[in-house]
């Protein structure tokens, strides 16, 4: 099989890890990957903004199927116009992929399905949204519509921070994606990433993981894209996965189906785990990045029949099979980041892979044969271990080997959890 994976992350490094580790492939290229997908796929330089682009090449190279990584290609409606070509994807289409590019899409099907999730409304001005605020009180979530890298959700505290944060909505802070702001209760709890794979009609179960988006210890400091993550999350019981499946993951599939769009690709539920039980935040049509990674070296089975049972609606045949280890993974950035960062950084050393201990790149290139960091997210630093503390150990052994001097990383990730195993 041929296959053409899309990005260039610590996400796709690990899809690319494990796909080319599968027997079905023969030929395997990336699209525009890093160093360390260079490791396992032939890299093309190809603008993955430029649709049009990607078909020509997947014509001249008969691949025979597309995983795309990031949402963006996929809210932009890449894998439309794959399917459109004849070209089989990994990846939901556009109308689909709403689930994550808008917030507003995701809380009518709530709403719509009986799922739990907090309570909202949706303004498209900022005096309505700003009564509804002090009519609410605080705490209180503020949250642009559309996608914001991030960026675009205020929890906030007091109904000043609330009010400020409409303002910066409807002032252009966030651009288009501001132009409609969500207003959410706030959710108590302890959060969880939920990952599952949809094929339209079935659904199989992955994993769960936690991650880390301050960029300081102790989760303090502004939010990053994420500085670490493990899998599997301790507050995810089988109780609350079935719970999850039940009561958020099926009714979701059911309402994608019902409105004309179902579902293909994977769902990343991003969960509160409250008092009540699980609630929805926010789902993410993609693989989380640095969750993938954790994921990815905790499944046992081939990654490539799975994915390609979600475009063929085979997913209730196929099963995945998983380490009960626990993985973690540490996030090295550029110092500075998620401000501004030098660029262009020489990494002179990194730790050598071995079982259960893999560092992914992110933010690399080469340049005359040296390895530097061109990015904020730079290396993904991955071991496994009994539990959380001994993957945690391993982790920071192998980041100790890192030779960049302008990288940090924060130095407790899977705190939480550990603090659960002392008990
Ligand atoms: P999102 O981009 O929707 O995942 O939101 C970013 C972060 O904001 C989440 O990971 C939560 O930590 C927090 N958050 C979002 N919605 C809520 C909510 N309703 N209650 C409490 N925290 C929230």
């Amino acid at each position: 099989m041929k296959v053409l994976l899309i990005g260039s992350g610590g996400r796709e490094h690990a899809l690319a890890w494990k796909l080319a580790q599968s027997p079905l492939m023969t030929e395997f290229y990336a699209a525009p990957g890093n160093p360390g997908i260079a490791e396992h796929a032939t890299l093309a330089a190809i603008d993955i903004e430029d649709h049009g682009a990607i078909v020509v090449f997947c014509k001249e190279k008969a691949i025979d199927f597309v995983v795309v990584g990031p949402e963006a290609p996929l809210v932009a409606g890449l894998a439309d116009r794959l399917r459109a070509e004849g070209i089989a994807v990994f990846g939901p289409s556009a109308a689909a992929a709403q689930l994550e590019g808008s917030k507003g899409f995701t809380k009518d099907i709530c709403a719509r399905y009986d799922i739990p999730t907090g309570a909202y409304q949706r303004f498209n001005n900022a005096p309505k949204a700003k009564a509804y605020i002090r009519a609410q009180g605080a705490p209180i979530v503020v949250k642009a519509d559309g996608l914001a890298a991030g960026k675009g959700v205020t929890v906030a505290m007091t109904v000043e921070e609330a009010l400020a944060a409409v303002d910066d909505c409807f002032e252009g802070a966030f651009g288009a994606a501001g132009a409609e702001v969500v207003i959410e209760a706030y959710l108590d709890g302890e959060e969880a990433s939920f990952f599952c794979l949809c094929d339209g009609k079935h659904a199989l179960p992955l994993a769960t993981a936690q991650d880390h988006k301050r960029v300081g210890d102790g989760d303090t400091g502004p939010n990053t894209g994420g500085m670490g993550a493990y899998s599997p999350a301790p507050v995810m019981t089988t109780e609350m996965v079935e719970r999850t499946m039940k009561e958020i993951i099926e009714p979701t599939i059911r309402g994608m189906a019902e409105s004309g769009h179902p579902f293909s690709g994977v769902f990343f539920a991003g969960l509160m785990i409250t008092a009540k039980g699980p609630e929805l935040i926010e789902y993410n049509v993609r693989f989380g990045d640095p969750e993938c990674q954790v994921l990815m070296m905790r499944l046992k089975s081939d990654l490539l029949p799975l994915l390609l049972a979600c475009t063929n609606g085979t997913l209730d045949q196929v099963s995945a099979e998983w380490s009960d280890d626990v993985a973690l993974t540490v996030v090295m950035a550029s110092k500075g980041y998620p401000g501004s960062y030098a660029k262009n950084t020489p990494i002179s050393a990194l730790p050598a892979d071995s079982d259960g201990a893999k560092v992914f790149h992110a933010g690399t290139a080469l340049q005359d044969g040296a390895l530097v960091a061109t990015g904020g997210r730079v290396l993904n630093v991955t071991a496994t271990g009994k539990t959380v503390g001994e993957a945690q150990k391993r982790a920071y052994a192998l980041a100790a080997e890192v030779q960049w001097p302008n990288g940090f990383n924060r130095t407790d990730i899977g705190w939480r959890a550990i603090g659960r195993e002392k008990i």
